[in-house]
């Protein structure tokens, strides 16, 4: 079984994601943390975030390692637990451009895909359900308005000990809208078959009821027990 809940930054897709998973009893893939692992890396190692072939070898040759956990998934490259790095606002900064390169999306997909061919997963991303795994069993496109994604963005990062200004927070929101829709590899877009869910009403376990039910309706109409 594998859900895919795709959507825009700070729309809720990992807090519920996560807690569908845990519900379900099936492991939870962040594909946003490859993508930023991958990003964490090419900073500390200087490599240029407009250079799509270095990064792309940067990924190819430091495979990503990921732990689900309870909670979330620990994530491991080059040796290092990148965990609490990756959610830095300097990676935050600059994983858009990263994750724009086709041959970065080239290494990182074959990785996610590989993951999700080992058993039942609940996975977040941007393409999961468009690209990664379109024969995902249920698709969710979840969103919110602008303004309620920015300001769980800025409650997250308060709550990993990161200050950061109200104006900052919605541009970085809205920056990341902007690249993840516009590039030419796999935008941000409603998977075909997806069932859109607006969260901006909604608290995270209100959408985490929605998602359950509509696997449990997937299962049903499947014949699955
Ligand atoms: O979900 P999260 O905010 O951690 O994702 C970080 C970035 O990684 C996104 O802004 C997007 O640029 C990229 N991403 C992607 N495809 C995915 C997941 C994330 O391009 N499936």
């Amino acid at each position: 079984m594998i859900v895919a809940i795709d959507g825009p930054a700070g729309a809720g897709k990992s807090t519920v994601a996560r807690e569908v998973a845990r519900r379900l009893g099936v492991a939870y893939l962040d594909t946003g943390a490859m993508y930023r692992a991958v990003t964490w890396l090419a900073l500390r190692d200087g490599v240029p975030v407009g250079d799509g072939e270095a990064l792309a070898a940067l990924a190819r040759d430091n495979p990503i390692e990921i732990e689900p956990t309870e909670e979330g998934d620990r994530v491991r490259i080059a040796g290092r637990d990148v965990t609490a790095d990756i959610r830095m606002p300097e990676v935050a900064a600059e994983v858009s451009e990263v994750s724009a390169h086709p041959g970065v999306r080239e290494q990182v997909v074959a990785a996610q895909r590989a993951l999700l061919a080992s058993g039942s997963w609940v996975s977040d991303g941007r393409d999961v359900g468009s690209v990664v795994c379109p024969h995902a069993d249920l698709k969710v496109f979840l969103t919110a308005s602008l303004e309620e994604r920015a300001r769980r963005r800025r409650a997250d990062l308060r709550a990993r000990g990161v200050e950061m200004d109200a104006e900052r927070v919605l541009e970085d929101v809205r920056r990341r809208d902007r690249l993840d829709s516009t590039r030419a590899v796999s935008p941000l877009r409603v998977a075909r078959g997806a069932v859109v869910v607006d969260s901006s009403e909604m608290d995270a376990a209100e959408v985490a009821d929605l998602v359950v039910r509509l696997v449990e309706d997937v299962r049903a109409a499947s014949g699955a027990p």
